[in-house]
């Protein structure tokens, strides 16, 4: 062999050894980026709000710009978004406040409570600001062209928020200002038109698609800030915080801001669990509910796919309150072990709400129900929290025949039916008998009549058909099926619509 043959051969192994660092370069990056991807889920709408919340007047200043894109098989000739701080308004029709929570809820009288729409944009050509809905509760905004489907537009808005002082998903207390459901959302397209669902004192009537969020809010330096997803960065300036966030593929996003907040953090699998509060005399052991919860449920349905996980104590009547990555424990839960059940009920909502979403104003049970049941299965799996599962379940029937017989003395028939609208059930309680009560007497029943190992293979199916998306009662019958290979459409219809016969074991 020649030396120029050599020089030849040694130039090819060169470029061959670059062309193969080359291919397992991108073979890396390829995997690195499918990876984020997993949270990306590939074309879904972003967010990126630019917040700054003024203590002075509790008001919050929004610059929102939504990249919105028409995953639907229609051609969209408007958007809608949700109006939720609307529902705070003085004159607002629908409450989220119930009148018998009233004095629990505005501790200091009634407080109102909105938001003002200052510009509409879309791609950045002005826009008429037209709130609409039945009670100020939607914006429709009309676009310059016909959108089809898969394409994008920018949406550009300018508002500013009004929070009341009301201890709620949205307002705020002595200790902490919560911002839920605050910002104009998405409406979800179905049947034919946009929903305009109200916000009611029943249930947690919101349902949205997946989306990215970045956020910046500026606040006061003296707050401590609890968010959905990743903070990034905080930097200081005359006296203010700006923090931004990344929160990818979630279904909502919700912050609290409190100048009392402690915080403690424990690492569980690849998620960081944080606990803020005050007034808790064994922290540790409420952030330990948290870190434990989500562990138990990563074995059982499948894994939480978040770097983070706040649980909030908050100013909130309710006992607790869920949005992705982040829940609200209300102060106003006194007995600890109450208080750790709602931590563990809110955490399982991270798989049946957020991960899984449902339509929670039609079906609220598929959301509530299981989640209820999934608490049980908690304790099943964490014997140390001495909760006897058989005694819960008694409990749950016994209370749930002795409201139906005092309903039916008081009311006439008792209406049993599950899947039906949130505002179609005649009060709060009702609501949470047929919800939630049933709904964990109707999971214990499913799991006794197929087997603990067929149910909990048909919720892992469930899960990882439904995880990112939208699922209904008719997804949760067929992962049943499937894994069972029997047909489970009568028992789930006797159960959810029809009026299967409950009675009190001997
Ligand atoms: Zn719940």
């Amino acid at each position: 062999m020649s030396k120029s043959n050599k020089k030849k051969i040694a130039l090819k192994i060169v470029i061959i050894s670059l062309i193969l660092l080359l291919v397992l370069g991108i073979v890396i990056f390829a995997l690195i980026s499918c990876k984020d991807n997993i949270l990306k889920q590939g074309e879904i709408t972003n967010y990126t709000l630019n917040l700054s919340f003024d203590e002075s007047n509790n008001t919050l200043t929004g610059i929102q710009e939504t990249d919105y894109i028409n995953n639907y098989e229609v051609v969209l000739k408007t958007l809608e978004f949700h109006l939720y701080p609307n529902a705070f308004r003085t004159d607002a029709v629908y409450r989220p406040v119930n009148t018998l929570n009233y004095q629990r809820a505005y501790p200091n009288g009634f407080s109102s409570g909105g938001i003002t729409i200052k510009s509409v944009k879309v791609d950045g050509q002005s826009k008429e600001i037209n709130v609409t809905g039945n009670d100020k509760n939607i914006l429709e905004v009309e676009l310059n062209d016909d959108l089809y489907p898969g394409d994008r537009v920018l949406v550009q808005l300018e508002y500013v928020v009004q929070l009341p002082n009301c201890l709620h998903r949205f307002g705020y207390g002595d200790n902490t200002y919560n911002f839920g459901n605050f910002y104009p959302i998405a409406s979800i397209y179905e049947q034919g038109s946009f929903r305009e669902d109200n916000y009611g004192a029943n249930g947690d009537p919101f349902y949205s698609q997946m989306s990215n969020y970045d956020v910046t809010i500026t606040y006061d330096d003296d707050f401590i800030l609890a968010s959905s997803g990743e903070q990034l960065n905080t930097t200081l300036s005359n006296g203010l915080k700006t923090t931004t966030i990344n929160a990818d593929a979630v279904r909502d996003f919700a912050f609290v801001l409190s100048k009392n907040f402690s915080v403690i953090s424990k690492k569980t699998g690849n998620t960081m669990v944080y606990y803020y509060y005050y007034d808790d005399a064994t922290p540790e052991k409420s952030l330990q509910a948290g870190v434990d919860a989500i562990s138990t449920f990563n074995n059982l349905f499948g894994e939480y796919p978040y770097k983070t996980y706040s649980v909030v104590k908050a100013n909130f009547i309710h006992g607790g309150m869920e949005y992705p990555n982040l829940v609200y424990i209300s102060d106003s839960v006194e007995d600890y072990e109450d208080y750790i059940n709602v931590i563990i009920h809110e955490t399982a909502h991270q798989w049946w709400y957020n991960l899984v979403g449902s339509n929670a104003c039609e079906y609220a049970w598929l959301d509530e129900g299981l989640t209820e049941f999934s608490t049980l299965l908690f304790y099943r799996y964490n014997k140390g929290y001495n909760v006897n599962i058989e005694d819960s379940l008694n409990a749950s029937l016994s209370s749930y025949l002795l409201f139906s017989e005092i309903y039916e003395s008081a009311y006439g028939e008792f209406n049993s039916t599950m899947s039906r609208n949130v505002n179609d059930f005649s009060g709060e309680m009702e609501y949470v008998y047929v919800t939630y009560v049933k709904g964990v007497l109707f999971f214990d029943s499913l799991e006794e009549t197929i087997g603990e190992k067929n149910f909990l293979k048909a919720l892992k199916h469930y899960f990882k058909e439904n995880e990112f998306k939208i699922a209904t009662p008719d997804d949760m019958i067929s992962s049943f099926e499937i894994v069972t290979k029997r047909s489970l459409e009568g028992f789930f219809d006797s159960w959810i619509n029809g009026k299967v016969i409950l009675q009190n074991y001997d």
